[in-house]
């Protein structure tokens, strides 16, 4: 019962290799490099010239996630996922699955070779242990990336500010149309600052559209404005963005260029709902049953989810820095203490490490407490000119730097292995916006959609070095809301729930108005926010306006 790829011209081949048992690679014909998934020229050398080519079969598993959930009727769990790098070019992965022994005996450093197994027309290249284990650290030390320098020393960012914010309804299966939490929050967020809906002249949202299906959007721009009737000058919609703030970081552009003076931003999940009336849709299931972009190379060996995906990722930091579970038990357990201040919060009972420790888990090394809370709401910002920070009721919030710049891989699989993919890279191009650095901060807004998210964050932010994570924190003390450096005061995705980015907006944005009641950070000054539980993501380093 597995969910077989769509073929096509692109793809055949790869999915047909296994009938005379050999795995194939796309391969370029004029340097040699191998390039998966396989793309029309070759990355390397940027020529057209390739076709598959064959190789060995033999490999090294570089991450893996024993999956305990049951995502796909029929697919039974435990099954293990992991990421194979090929022996000839180890830079060369697959997500596939380890067969041949128990699920327990899978570890990072494992040698395999494939193992082709039929089903239909396709043949899915399975792993198996070969008995050794792989002398050789196929993956190697991760480093910060350098990014481009800036084009100049001016700041598009300094010409806007954040002047809004406003939120609908938050919480589980409230069973409410996802347009209505969408006015609901933009109404707000118009009144927050100080305007009327006759001032906007621009509405930006992410995905957009039909969003990833689930319940992760309530129709974008087009809904929104049929709802509304503003007649913006310029709308934005779309996943392709620097992560979900990235609908922030694109209206910020349309201000700075002229376009617009006051841009809406919105962001609305119905996650919860959309699972309770059975809607279905996600996953990438196309006609005939068959699945097709980004899950092409994960769902056929039932890696559904990004605790799949991501998982993998943990136990490879985990191997590498011989990090374990208390670490991003940290994470959950400052999240759901700083929670119990937050009233929108939706879990707000205390957890122990015991609870977390014992909780069912869903993929290896994520038990339930390492992954958000799927939820209903909407989040919505306005980002105004900075010409009019002055005339605003509230204290004016401007934009320092943001950081967008893709240096890995985009790829959940091929790139970045040791932290989640693309913080690194996006990190390091904040701080080479701004003479500020992580000493400034006051506040850190680190998206948690898995714990491992929140930890990657934080090392890639540079608060402390890569794989430093687990002594820094101190037990949780060093990111309490008394500490050094307060995470997530509001609880984050994995206690408040899974707004899906927008929600660090909003908090960070009430942090430094001095606006977050109970779990106000004492004077917060300069806060970052990133937004991004995967590819691609971005970073907004944020400070309260001169008053
Ligand atoms: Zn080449």
């Amino acid at each position: 019962m597995r969910l077989l790829p769509q073929l096509t011209p692109a793809n055949e081949w790869f999915w047909t290799s296994g009938a005379d048992g050999r795995l194939r690679i796309q391969g370029c014909d004029d340097c040699g490099t191998l390039v998966h998934p396989p793309v029309p020229i070759c990355p390397n050398c940027r020529s057209r010239e390739c076709a598959p080519a064959e190789v060995s079969g033999r490999g090294t598993v570089i991450g893996f996630t024993v999956n305990a959930h049951q995502w796909l009727p029929g697919f039974e769990p435990p099954y293990v996922v992991a990421v194979v790098a090929l022996a000839e070019q180890p830079d060369v992965r697959l997500t596939t699955n380890i067969v041949g022994c128990a699920p327990d005996d899978v570890h990072v450093g494992q040698e395999v070779a494939v193992r082709f197994e039929q089903h239909d027309n396709v043949w899915l290249p399975l792993f198996e242990p070969t008995g050794g284990t792989d002398p050789v650290d196929r993956v190697g030390t991760p480093s910060r990336p350098v990014p481009r320098p800036p084009v100049s020393g001016e700041r598009f960012e300094h010409r806007s500010v954040l002047s809004g914010i406003g939120r609908s309804a938050l919480g589980r299966r409230l069973m409410v149309d996802p347009l209505s939490l969408t006015v609901d929050a933009c109404l707000a967020a118009v009144a927050d600052a100080g305007l009327t809906l006759a001032d906007i002249d621009g509405l930006s949202t992410y995905p957009g559209g039909d969003g990833f299906g689930g319940g992760m959007s309530e129709g974008g721009v087009t809904a929104v404005e049929e709802a509304l009737r503003l007649q913006p000058t310029w709308i934005n919609g779309g996943g392709d963005l620097p992560g979900p703030g990235g609908a922030v970081i694109a209206a910020m552009q349309a201000v700075a260029t002229g376009l617009c003076r006051h841009v809406l931003c919105f962001r609305t999940v119905w996650a919860s709902t959309h699972a309770a009336l059975r809607l279905g849709g996600g996953g990438g299931v196309g006609g005939g049953g068959r699945v097709s972009g980004m899950f092409e190379y994960r769902a056929p060996f039932g890696a559904m989810s990004a605790a799949n995906w991501i998982g993998m990722n943990a136990n490879q930091y985990f191997h590498r820095y011989g990090a374990t579970r208390e670490l991003f038990g940290a994470i959950a357990l400052n999240g759901r203490a700083n929670a119990a201040r937050n009233p929108a919060a939706i879990y707000r009972d205390p957890l122990t490490m015991d609870d977390y420790l014992s909780a069912r888990m869903i993929s290896s090394p994520f038990g339930l407490y390492d992954c958000d809370v799927p939820c209903d709401g909407s989040v919505a910002l306005v980002v105004s000119a900075v010409e009019t920070a002055a005339g605003l009721p509230r204290p004016a919030v401007r934009v320092e730097a943001v950081g967008t710049q893709i240096l890995e891989r985009v790829s959940w699989d091929q790139g970045t292995i040791t932290h989640e993919p693309q913080v690194l890279g996006q990190a390091a191009h904040l701080w080479s916006r701004t003479s500020l650095r992580p000493a400034d901060v006051d506040v850190a807004l680190l998206y948690d959609g898995f714990t491992f998210n929140a930890v990657s964050w934080l090392e890639a932010l540079g608060f402390c070095g890569l794989g430093e994570a687990q002594d820094w924190i101190d037990k949780g003390r060093r990111i309490a809301l008394d500490g050094e450096l307060p995470v997530n005061p509001h609880g984050g995705q994995l206690s408040e729930g899974r707004t899906h980015g927008f929600g660090f907006l909003y908090e960070a944005v009430a942090q430094l108005r001095h606006e977050a009641g109970d779990r106000q950070v004492a004077d917060a000054r300069t806060a970052v926010v990133t937004t991004g539980g995967g590819t691609p993501s971005g970073v907004l380093l944020l400070q309260r306006g001169a008053a």
